[in-house]
């Protein structure tokens, strides 16, 4: 089985590498950052109540991200296996998790751990710009786009998450180290985590999660 999580602080790259090896390895790729944004978008409850939390940085309540993977988990598609980007991101949405998949039968295969120094993760999240119509993304720097600020894959604008501000990637950064950070060790202690550079090229560190997940039936 391939139940994979991405663990990371964020601008690790976990949920661009996430994309890439969920398509190649034909599972889905469940992101509850993905999820929440979209409930926003489309101005359900669910994302009113999740907009001020996720624009300021701070954490969803618990009970509301557990409750988007409780969701997502059952859809048939995540049968044979999936990458969980984002969740969990504190020890009690671990536990529940596991609680969750021994009630379903089933248990997590790995856990990765994607390391990158701060320096690199804080100039990640600075320069990203992401495409309103198509989501792919850029970076002001790493990847510019070909006319700025437009996207060279659908010519749609491209936008600023309002957690890329300065100020939130100060308060998500301080979440990770006080809330997530945690998870590193209690997986650890579960004999699930495996850590990889995430702080190196992009293809050089695609190919070592690529390694991981291809070892796992
Ligand atoms: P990143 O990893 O770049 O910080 P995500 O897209 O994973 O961004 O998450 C964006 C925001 O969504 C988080 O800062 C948080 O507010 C909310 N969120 C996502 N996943 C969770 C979770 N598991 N628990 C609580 N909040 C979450
Ligand atoms: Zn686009």
């Amino acid at each position: 089985m391939k139940n994979v999580v991405f663990l990371g602080p964020p601008g690790a790259g976990k949920g661009t590498q996430a994309v890439d090896l969920a398509r190649k390895y034909g599972i889905p790729h469940i992101s509850t950052g993905d999820i929440l944004r979209e409930e926003i978008k489309a101005g359900t409850e669910l994302g009113k109540l999740a907009r001020n939390y996720i624009d300021d940085g701070n954490l969803v309540p618990d009970e509301l991200a557990v409750d988007i993977i409780r969701k997502r988990l059952q859809k048939e598609d995540a049968g044979n296996g999936y990458i969980l980007d984002g969740f969990p991101r504190t020890i009690p949405q671990a536990e529940m998790l596991e609680h969750l998949l021994s009630e379903m039968g089933t248990e997590l295969s790995r856990v990765i751990y994607l390391d990158a120094p701060e320096d690199v993760i804080i100039k990640r999240l600075s320069g990203r710009r992401i495409c309103h119509q198509c989501g792919k993304i850029f970076h002001t720097v790493n990847m510019p786009p070909l006319k700025p600020g437009i996207c060279d894959a659908c010519g749609g604008e491209l936008y600023q998450r309002p957690d890329d501000e300065p100020e939130a990637i100060r308060q998500r950064l301080q979440v990770y180290r006080d809330k997530t950070e945690d998870l590193i060790q209690w997986y650890a202690d579960r004999r699930l985590l495996e850590r990889v550079d995430a702080g190196i090229a992009r293809v050089e560190t695609y190919k070592k999660l690529e390694e991981i997940l291809s070892r796992l039936q």
